[in-house]
C-alpha cells in the first residue's frame, strides 16, 4: 500500500496521518477503521468517550460519533477542544441544521451524516488535513494594521495579544486577509473553508464571522456586503 500523498499538521516518521476513530457501534467503526488503513491512514478505534479522551493526545484527526455510551459527543468535542485543536469531524446520525451548527460552533471542523460511504469520508478526512496544515516555514506573518495573521503558526495577535480563534475562525479570517479589500463571496468562503460538499446552512458563516468580529474586538475590521460576501477593512 503506498503512503497517504497528504499533508499533515503533526506526522510520525512514516508520514502517516493517524486517526482517532471514535465510535461505539462495530458495525461502522470495523469497516471504517479498514478503509482508512487501506487509505494509507492509520486508525485508533476508541468505543466510549473515556476511551476516546485516554488515545486523543496521539491523534492527527478525530472522527467524533455524538451518540455515545458513556458521554455526550458534543460535550467530547468541547473536552478536547479545551486543550487541543486537533481536527475533529463530527459522523453523526443527527443531520438536521441545529445540529449542524451546533457542532461548528463547539469547534468541529467538518461534519458528515450517516449513512456515509467511506470515500466520502475519506474525501472529507483530506479536506480537512489539508486546509488545517500549517504554511511552510519560513513565510512571514501578513500585518494588517493592529492585526496580525501567521500561517505557519496558526496564530493571530491583535496590537500584539494574541486572539485564541477556532480553526474554522482562523482560516475564514486567513480567506479573507488573502486579498485584504477585495470581497470574498459566500459560496467561494463555503467552498474554501467549509467544504465543496457543503450544502448546510449559511447561517454556519454568519456565526463564525460574528464570533470573529467579536474575538478580534474590532466590529468594523470586517464588512458585510449584502447579499455577496464578506471583506476585511483595509486601513488607510
Ligand atoms: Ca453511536
Amino acid at each position: 500500500m503506498a503512503k497517504s500523498p497528504v499533508p499533515t499538521t503533526k506526522v510520525d516518521n512514516a508520514g502517516q496521518v493517524h486517526l482517532l476513530v471514535v465510535e461505539d457501534d462495530d458495525a461502522i467503526a470495523v469497516p471504517l477503521v479498514e478503509g482508512l488503513e487501506r487509505a494509507g491512514f492509520t486508525a485508533t478505534r476508541a468505543a466510549t468517550g473515556a476511551e476516546a479522551l485516554a488515545n486523543r493526545a496521539r491523534a492527527d484527526l478525530v472522527l467524533l460519533d455524538l451518540g455515545l455510551p458513556d458521554m455526550d459527543g458534543t460535550e467530547l468535542c468541547r473536552r478536547v477542544r479545551a486543550d487541543s485543536d486537533v481536527p475533529i469531524i463530527i459522523v453523526s446520525a443527527r443531520g438536521d441544521e441545529t445540529e449542524r451548527v451546533l457542532g461548528l460552533e463547539l469547534g468541529a471542523d467538518d461534519y458528515i451524516v450517516k449513512p456515509f460511504g467511506t470515500r466520502e469520508l475519506i474525501a472529507r478526512v483530506r479536506a480537512v488535513v489539508r486546509r488545517t496544515t500549517p504554511a511552510p516555514e519560513g513565510e512571514r506573518p501578513q500585518r494588517l494594521g493592529s492585526l496580525e495573521i501567521d500561517r505557519r503558526t496558526r496564530r493571530v495577535s491583535v496590537g500584539g495579544a494574541e486572539v485564541a480563534l477556532a480553526p474554522k475562525e482562523f482560516d475564514l479570517l486567513a480567506l479573507l486577509a488573502e486579498d485584504a479589500g477585495a470581497v470574498v463571496g459566500r459560496q467561494q468562503i463555503m467552498d474554501e473553508v467549509w467544504d465543496p460538499h457543503w450544502y448546510g446552512p449559511t447561517k454556519t458563516l454568519d456565526v463564525h464571522i460574528a464570533s470573529l468580529r467579536k474575538k478580534l474586538a474590532s466590529p468594523g475590521l470586517i464588512e458585510t456586503v449584502h447579499s455577496v460576501g464578506f471583506r476585511i477593512r483595509v486601513e488607510p
